[in-house]
């Protein structure tokens, strides 16, 4: 069988759906790419042949029975964050080497009932804690366009997979721009959907009032098939937002009214998103992008978000806080690794955690539980979530003047291995332009927009209103139908 391995999730199902492919020739086509290129990429912490395989099985028998569920045998591989019954789930930790998780996540139990089959559980900075992906206690992931440099993170595995070509797509989780940020290095469409959109049951806890759940995929339209699938209520988790499902693909096809595309559609330009901390390359790329959509027909207004230069410093406060609390589950007695030699309980404790994760979670710990510590639980979490209303009024009064807010979505592309690994407060800064709508819970993708000076791919970011995720994915798709930015691959 010759299978374009660059095939779009919108294509896969298509294929499927015309009987051109079985989705047992498709998870062979993807599992062998797999296991051939893991060596060099690193891009899966586990692959399971026989569990894929059983899972596109059982999609041929369903289709022969006549089911059409809506990406039945469409092949997806998951962030390892992802709770699977009977699948490791390791998190990207030593603490979680050997956990084999006891049910699964809600997100990927909707994504069954549609039909995808699990292609294996792909690898990512430990605990989701990081901006390029070598914080993984499994090594880091390889960027697939320049095995120099690193893929984003803390999803890169994710983003690596789709990039090259070893899935049509894939989930991540955004908790201060993990989808986003390796979506932009690699080449890659990215959604983080609004808060409360795709559970978070069964899903690792970070931080919990900023985690989402969201797909990559090449394009805006792949993503909206996915989140169709993510996304649906939960009485599993008590921010799950309740209220019908809806079809993220309506905007995509609705007919074009007065000739242009996105005629009425009004784009803020946040002057903080465009100084000189930005690679020139990287603003280049991005006010030559917002050109194609002045000609596409929408209409751009500067703005100014005031308060989002605090967004860094209230999510490195913010974050740290809820994941101290979030990882003191981690004790040694009921989840994950345990220290073989101790003297006591304490030291039970002590031991397992100090062997059992590494140099970035134990930071974030410490910060956290010195935030949220007697005396200085006013002078920072509480200030944080201040900023955190401060924010999200800025991008209200926004929205007042435009519909959508659009920028870079790191201030640059993808940088080489290990330079920036040991400089947790320079990482911390690239998170500038995506921490804001985990801040906030506002939607936010990320879509290829050009090549920086390293001939880096560059992401175009598009912040949007919450729960205006289908007008989103509609505007980057009608950039995507007059620009092929997404469509390179690398030569792989
Ligand atoms: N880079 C950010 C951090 O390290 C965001 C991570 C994420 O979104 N999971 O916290």
């Amino acid at each position: 069988m010759a299978w374009d391995t660059f095939a779009t999730v919108a294509e896969t199902r298509r294929a499927l759906e015309q009987k051109q492919v079985s989705a047992v020739e498709l998870a062979t086509h993807y599992l062998d790419r797999a296991e051939a290129l893991n060596p060099t990429l690193n891009t899966f912490i586990t692959i399971d042949r026989e569990k894929t395989l059983a899972e596109a099985r059982l999609a041929d028998q369903q289709r022969a029975a006549g089911s059409a569920a809506p990406l039945l045998g469409v092949p997806i591989a998951h962030k390892d964050i992802y709770l699977i019954d009977g699948w490791r789930t390791t998190c990207g930790s030593r603490m979680l080497e050997n956990f084999v998780a006891p049910y699964t996540a809600t997100v990927i139990e909707y994504m069954r009932a549609a039909g995808v089959v699990t292609l294996g559980k792909l690898n990512m900075d430990e605990f989701a804690m990081g901006s390029s992906n070598e914080n993984s206690y499994f090594g880091s992931v390889k960027n697939p366009w320049d095995f120099s440099r690193v893929p984003g993170g803390s999803s890169g595995g994710s983003a690596a997979a789709v990039a090259a070509g070893l899935a049509p797509g894939s989930t991540g989780t955004d908790t201060g721009g993990s989808i986003r940020q390796p979506a932009m290095f690699c080449n890659l469409t990215g959604l983080k959907p609004t808060y409360g959109i795709c559970s978070r049951y069964g899903i690792v806890a970070f931080a919990s009032s900023l985690d989402q759940a969201g797909p990559f995929a090449q394009t805006a339209e792949d993503c909206a098939l996915l989140l169709n699938a993510m996304a649906g209520f939960d009485p599993h988790d008590a921010t799950s937002l309740d209220r019908p499902r809806e079809d993220y693909t309506r905007a995509l096809s609705a007919p074009v009214t007065g000739g242009k595309p996105l005629a009425g559609v009004r784009i803020g330009l946040p002057r903080e998103f465009f100084d000189d901390g930005v690679a020139p390359g990287v603003t280049r790329a991005v006010l030559a992008a917002i050109e194609v959509y002045r000609s596409l027909g929408a209409t751009t207004v500067d703005i100014s978000l005031p308060n989002v230069k605090y967004a860094v410093p209230a999510y490195y406060v913010v974050a740290p806080a809820e994941a101290s609390s979030n990882l003191s589950r981690f004790d040694g007695a009921r989840y994950g690794h345990r220290a073989e030699q101790y003297d006591d309980l304490l030291d039970m404790y002590k031991k397992s955690r100090a062997e059992g994760f590494g140099a970035e979670v134990k930071r974030r710990i410490l910060i956290g539980t010195y935030v949220l510590s007697h005396g200085y639980y006013d002078a920072y979490y509480l200030q944080a979530g201040k900023l955190r209303r401060l924010i999200a009024e800025d991008f209200k009064r926004a929205y007042e003047v435009c519909d959508v807010v659009m920028g870079p979505t790191a201030p640059e592309g993808a940088y080489p291995l290990g330079s920036a690994s040991d400089d947790p407060v320079k990482m911390y800064l690239g998170d500038i332009f995506t921490v804001s709508a985990n801040l906030t819970g506002q939607p936010a993708l990320s879509h290829p927009c050009g090549l920086d000076e390293h001939g880096q791919a560059v992401g175009l970011q598009i912040i949007g209103n919450y729960l205006d995720e289908a007008r989103m994915l509609n505007v980057a798709h009608q950039f995507q139908q007059a620009t092929a930015w997404h469509r390179r691959h690398p030569a792989l």
